[in-house]
């Protein structure tokens, strides 16, 4: 078999204290999973019904890097995150048994087009210009979960130009990671190389060129880069 083009290559993001690079296969995102990032947009929790979206694989920028800033928005938001990293899949995945489908964690920017975002909820229309553009998904070097265990509380917190924007605690998390996986794992069959960014806490706001953030989960990982 000959592609009848060369084939992009596949995006990979360097593992912590190894020569290794995690090959990215899809982007999950679940919105409105910390009550207070509920609240600052007008929205409320549901604990019946998940609301996850998706980012494209080649969205990643990983750690150092440079972001630049999207067309079409006047309103680009910061929302750090936790992100997972999965070493397994499958469908129908028990909420006992889905953290032992984890093979990494890290921290990410799910960074959002915030202007299209409000027009998409207004019109009822979908929210992938507002979500699943270039350079969307910034994310850190993946930490094992052989080096950091699977964190249940650490604090989650984002610098912009050493200004504290963000800090929540991902014990506040609506869905937890395990309810996470079982939740997509109905809609979707999860696969090796699967990211799923859990959702930020309230202190969402703008990033304008030349800003430079730093974002980060207590004890599991530190993300830095800029937007040009
Ligand atoms: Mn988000």
């Amino acid at each position: 078999m000959t592609y009848a083009l060369a084939p992009h290559a596949i995006p990979a993001i360097p593992v912590a204290g190894t020569d290794l690079r995690f090959p990215v296969h899809r982007i999950y995102c679940i919105g409105r999973n910390y009550a207070d990032h509920a609240a600052e947009m007008g929205a409320s929790v549901d604990r019946t019904q998940p609301l996850f979206f998706m980012k494209p694989a080649d969205a990643i920028v990983i750690d150092d890097g440079d972001v630049p800033y999207p067309p079409a928005t006047q309103d680009l938001h910061h929302e750090v995150e936790m992100v997972v990293a999965l070493a397994r899949g499958g469908r129908d995945i028990a909420v006992a048994h889905a953290l032992e489908h984890v093979y990494a964690y890290g921290v990410g920017l799910d960074l959002t087009r915030r202007d299209l975002q409000a027009n998409a909820k207004k019109q009822g229309h979908p929210w992938d210009t507002a979500k699943g553009f270039d350079a969307s998904a910034p994310v850190s070097a993946l930490r094992r979960v052989a080096e950091v265990g699977h964190p249940a509380a650490a604090r989650l917190m984002l610098e912009v130009n050493g200004e504290r924007r963000q800090e929540g605690n991902i014990a506040h998390m609506v869905f937890s990671v395990a309810e996470i996986i079982h939740e997509l794992s109905k809609y979707y069959e999860l696969e090796s190389g699967d990211l799923i960014f859990t959702g930020t806490p309230a202190g969402v706001a703008a990033l304008h060129r030349g800003d430079r953030f730093r974002a980060e989960v207590e004890g599991v990982a530190v993300l830095e880069g800029r937007i040009i």
